[in-house]
């Protein structure tokens, strides 16, 4: 699946089929061709740039991945300082809209041989992590799966994210205080792979705990108190 040719850059049609409730304030969204063709292939970590109809572009990364996929699933979290790409999605954008997409594009890849991986995602940045977490499955690797949310509330895909072994799920509201990732890391076995996807504190605490990694993507752009989600790869070479 790391070997995708190159999207072409063209815009797509296509049009929005279904929006489902995932968790609190966040929906899913799923697109298609409207003639019902195969779209262009995606991969775990991919994301598509969704042109809404107010003239903002807004990036969201897909929960499968596909050689000839015939939907194109995200989930998106209100902002609640949206300019007007999440409010808008949630308030205006109605089933059987047709919208421009930017295709596929991966700055996220999975590294699909690794011995063990351990994914992590902070509240919507769980949308990657699980597209990865479906794939390893899949190809039947070792993973653990981290998933931390604020409240119960907030989570998203748990009857799904049950099946998995190695899930383990944490909610600040119970648990009284964020995930401790410098545990998790070191917990992990040698040569494992991590991936991190969430807010900016959450992604700065994962940086830090794997600062002797080596890094293998990191495209942070935003401050460290943006609680914009940002993703992050890492592995460990000690
Ligand atoms: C590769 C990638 C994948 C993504 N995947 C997902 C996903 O799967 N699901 C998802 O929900 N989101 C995802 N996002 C985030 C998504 O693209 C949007 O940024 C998000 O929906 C918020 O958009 P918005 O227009 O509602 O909010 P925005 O208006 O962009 O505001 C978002 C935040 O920016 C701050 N902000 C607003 N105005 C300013 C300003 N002038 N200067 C500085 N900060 C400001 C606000 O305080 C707010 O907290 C992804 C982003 C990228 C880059």
């Amino acid at each position: 699946m790391n070997d995708l040719p190159p999207s072409t850059g063209a815009l797509l049609e296509l049009r929005l089929e279904s929006i489902q409730f995932l968790a609190r304030d966040t929906l899913l969204y799923a697109f298609a061709s409207p003639a019902g063709a195969a779209l262009p292939p995606c991969e775990p970590g991919s994301h598509i740039g969704l042109h809404l109809p107010n003239g903002l572009v807004r990036q969201y990364s897909l929960l499968e991945g596909g050689r000839e996929p015939r939907r194109y699933q995200v989930g998106v979290k209100r902002d609640p300082k949206s300019r007007g790409g999440s409010s808008f999605m949630h308030e205006q954008l109605r089933p059987g809209v047709v919208i421009q997409v930017e295709p596929p594009r991966n700055n996220f890849p999975l590294n699909e041989e690794a011995e063990h991986s351990v994914l992590v995602g902070g509240g919507i940045g769980i949308t990657p992590i699980l597209c990865m977490a479906r794939r390893l499955k899949a190809l039947g690797r070792s993973m653990t799966l981290v998933y931390s949310c604020r409240d119960r509330v907030d989570v998203a895909f748990l009857e799904e994210l049950r099946s998995y072994e190695n899930l383990h799920l944490h909610i600040d509201a119970e648990a009284g205080g964020v995930l401790d990732i410098a545990e998790v890391v070191k917990a992990q076995p040698a040569n494992a792979h991590f991936y991190c996807c969430g807010p900016g504190p959450m992604l700065a605490a994962f940086e830090a705990a794997t600062a002797t990694c080596r890094r293998r993507r990191s495209t942070s752009s935003t401050s460290p108190r943006s609680r914009k989600p940002r993703w992050t790869a890492a592995t460990r070479s000690n």
